[in-house]
């Protein structure tokens, strides 16, 4: 768009001062066709009506293609994306088409001419008809193909690092808790504690293990939920059952109201697993000993099913606020009460709860309490 400063508009004749703005114009036009030939990503024009693509020197000299071929209509576009990606594509663009937004964005697998397969990020610009329909998108084509393999590589080594952590480390559980089950003889006192405390690192490190694995999938986006018919309030139940023993021992008192309305509902029964032990489990560290109280609702809204967990515990400092779901954050009050914390817990309960399309957030007053809200779409 070309600004009309006062030096271009003749104010005795109210007209434009035209050869200036004629040079103007020409200078952006020489500009933008310069950006045009000079990036190496490939850009686009592509006139949905006429069903033609005007390309820039990039897709000639970056993907080796040859201007004679077909390069210029839209069908050679369609026929070079992998077929594997191509029907998620078509299903992306008709959704995009009938909704609002005017950018698009999509991954997907592109040939080049000499046969290889590269992973482009294809974004554009939709210049829409009075009515709303799709008329022009103006966009480009970055190549990623480096940074999907460096994902694999990091996904790959992750899982493999995690495997060989895990399976020695359950050994070490399981033989600690035999020790102190008596298994090998009776145990004096001392010898006890000091099992015990061998059980205790080696549980929280396998939790570790786990929440890092997690964390590391759901980032890279390579978790798919899977939702089959869960009757939630005996999920919640099972969940409040595991944290109960210890929530007796430390005198706090866990209280669930079953919403009786609510039976079977569509959950990724893991992911909801592993949102509600988090939140739990933070309710029943952060509050204290013989005065504990925490409150599990499960409720329908009108966007979906509302969890909430309350407790009465130490809260969280406004200061703290804005960065609880920072990865690695803990907020200063934590840290005397709980040595033990990650930081990750939230993190990931934030990550899972958005991979479900749902929402998730809190109201807290230091020294008073905490509640924390998880929204699951319907
Ligand atoms: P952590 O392993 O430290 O519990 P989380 O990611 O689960 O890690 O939580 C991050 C921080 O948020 C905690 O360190 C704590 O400061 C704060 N927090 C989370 N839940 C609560 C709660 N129920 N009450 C008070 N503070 C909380």
């Amino acid at each position: 768009m070309v600004s009309l400063s006062g030096r271009q508009y003749d104010k005795s004749n109210g007209r434009l001062n035209s050869p200036v703005y004629e040079r103007q114009l020409r200078e952006t036009l020489e500009r933008y066709e310069l950006i045009f030939r000079a990036t190496n990503d490939v850009l686009y024009e592509l006139d949905l009506i006429a069903g033609t693509v005007v390309w820039n020197e990039a897709l000639y000299t970056q993907y080796g293609y040859s201007k004679d071929s077909d390069v210029e209509k839209l069908e050679w576009w369609a026929e070079h994306i992998h077929p594997d990606d191509a029907l998620k594509l078509e299903h992306k663009l008709s959704d995009w088409f009938e909704g609002k937004s005017d950018t698009w964005q999509a991954e997907y697998r592109f040939r080049k001419a000499d046969g290889r397969y590269i992973f482009i990020r294809d974004r554009g610009m939709v210049q829409r008809g009075s009515d709303g329909s799709p008329m022009r998108i103006i966009g480009s084509f970055l190549d990623i193909t480096q940074q999907k393999q460096l994902d694999r590589a990091k996904d790959e080594f992750i899982s493999l690092v995690s495997h060989q952590l895990r399976t020695p480390l359950t050994v070490i559980r399981m033989y600690s808790e035999m020790l102190t089950n008596g298994l090998f003889g009776e145990l004096n006192s001392s010898q006890d504690e000091h099992v015990r405390q061998i059980t205790e690192a080696s549980v929280r490190l396998i939790q570790l293990v786990g929440d890092i694995l997690n964390i590391s999938r759901a980032e890279m986006g390579h978790i798919a939920p899977d939702p089959k018919p869960v009757n939630a309030n005996l999920a919640l139940q099972t969940q409040i059952q595991e944290i109960l023993p210890l929530a007796t021992k430390q005198g706090k008192v866990v209280r669930f109201e079953p919403d009786t309305k609510i039976g079977t509902i569509m959950l990724d029964r893991t992911i909801f697993d592993q949102i509600v032990q988090n939140l739990l489990t933070n309710a029943l560290r952060y509050t204290k000993p013989n005065h504990g109280y925490i409150e599990i609702k499960f409720s329908q809204s009108k966007d979906g099913y509302l969890l909430t967990v309350s407790d009465n515990g130490i809260g969280i400092p406004k200061a703290a606020q804005d960065r609880i779901f920072d990865r690695f954050y803990r907020a200063d009050n934590t840290v005397n009460i709980q040595e033990h914390g990650t930081g990750l817990g939230l993190y990931m309960v934030k990550l899972m709860t958005e991979t479900l399309g749902g929402k998730i957030w809190f109201e807290s007053k230091l020294n008073k309490g905490s509640l924390f809200y998880v929204l699951f779409p319907e």
